[in-house]
């Protein structure tokens, strides 16, 4: 282990597992296995200090000189020029099918991230900041995660308890993260429940701490008999925005359906209509089902955007492993926001350099990852660059914000 400040400089740490091996999630689960845009493009931004890319679980990022550890092993973010983060990118417990229903109140003394780069002994977890984040993942890992979104359409996920508004608020306090956008998935499983949006709405309502949060909903494009009972999709959409919503997730790998799908172009038409965001996850992450990754081909976005000018697009993990042509396509409209969970180091100076600054956000991907882990890895990014560090963990999500209910 090295001492806070090395500059030792680890070669990126390679991925590999195969990924027919997922393929039973499929049989087990189905559908739920898973302005001027040149404004402000191509600015040179300042080298980063030296950093250590790679340290040992998340636990190591407590090297780093913005990180800390607390007595009782929590990471901490000490970074207070900073102001209190947006998180774009943020979830509560899954709990769908048949699973019993989680307690969104329930404090715990820990959370079980669903990638647990801590927990992971033989072989330990190596956190590589310059990779793509789920490149971290050991065989056991992955098999950890198959099992829990497993669990939590049927007997109820474990890391699942620990999902819950306090154990977020508390990490939140210690990441320096001021607000979350959730993003619920209408997973349209077929069987059981498929309730996540009202799940976190009564959640937030119960906690008495909704202000710090923004809850998106969201819709599946073909919803299914069994959870809607003959509601279309547009009906769907026009109730969550008579409650008050004002943008929806789209997950094309969980959901099985592609962004250019007819009935996905219809539901975009009418988020357009009503001033709705489409918040989508987008891109290949690489650990998908079978080939349910390949209906987040960045291809897929292209119809869309090409179609719908008038609404706020953002990509989710800017484009995950296929970040090189979810950048080639935000830079052709300016309605598109890149969120960029996941991403490494030098992938976040790319887009910083090429991609319009006032349109990138900040986002954890929580409960995955840790919220630390991603603040870790913008904080090296952008080194040196504290206007650039403001915009993309607070103002551009404010401006998004506004947009989206000035809508
Ligand atoms: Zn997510």
């Amino acid at each position: 282990m090295s001492k806070k400040g090395s500059s030792r400089v680890q070669p990126p740490v390679s991925s590999g597992f195969s990924m027919h091996r997922r393929a039973f999630l499929k049989t087990a689960l189905g559908a739920l296995v898973l302005g001027p845009a040149l404004l402000n493009c191509g600015e040179t931004i300042t080298e980063p200090r030296q950093f250590n890319m790679s340290v040992e679980g998340y636990k190591g990022l407590a090297e780093l000189p913005f990180v800390e550890l607390t007595a009782d092993g929590k990471l901490k973010f000490t970074d207070t020029d900073l102001p209190l983060a947006t998180d774009f990118h943020c979830h509560l417990a899954f709990a769908v099918g048949q699973s019993p229903d989680v307690d969104f109140q329930q404090k715990t003394d820990k959370v079980g991230y669903i990638m647990d780069c801590d927990g992971a002994k033989d072989p330990a977890c190596t956190f590589n900041m310059d990779d793509y984040i789920n490149k971290i993942a050991t065989p056991k890992m992955l098999d950890h995660v198959d099992e829990e979104i497993a669990r939590s359409g049927l007997t109820g996920g474990v890391d699942a308890k620990t999902h819950t508004i306090p154990n977020l608020i508390e990490e939140r306090e210690l990441a320096r993260v001021g607000r979350s956008v959730l993003l619920p998935i209408a997973v349209n499983i077929g069987f059981g429940r498929d309730d996540m949006v009202q799940q976190w709405k009564d959640g937030l309502e119960k906690s008495g701490k909704k202000d710090s949060f923004v809850l998106f909903g969201s819709v599946h494009p073909e919803p299914k008999e069994v959870h809607y009972q003959g509601k279309t999709a547009i009906d769907l959409l026009r109730d969550l925005h008579q409650q008050g919503f004002r943008g929806i997730k789209f997950h094309p790998t969980i959901q099985s359906v592609a962004p250019n799908n007819p009935k996905a172009m219809e539901l975009f038409e009418e988020c357009q209509k009503l001033g709705m965001a489409v918040f989508f996850h987008s891109g290949r992450a690489g650990i998908e089902a079978g080939n349910n990754g390949d209906y987040a081909k960045m291809e897929n976005y292209k119809e869309p955007l090409s179609k719908f000018k008038d609404m706020q697009f953002i990509f989710g993990h800017a484009g995950a492993r296929d970040h090189a042509e979810a950048l080639a396509l935000a830079k052709q409209h300016d309605n598109v926001w890149l969120e960029t969970h996941g991403q490494g180091v030098t992938s976040l100076r790319t887009i910083a350099k090429e991609f319009d600054q006032s349109r990138i956000l900040f986002g954890t991907d929580w409960p995955w990852y840790p919220l630390v882990a991603t603040m870790a890895k913008v904080r090296i990014a952008f080194d040196g660059n504290p206007p650039l560090l403001r915009k993309v963990f607070a103002e551009n999500a404010d401006r998004l914000l506004k947009m989206i209910n000035a809508a």
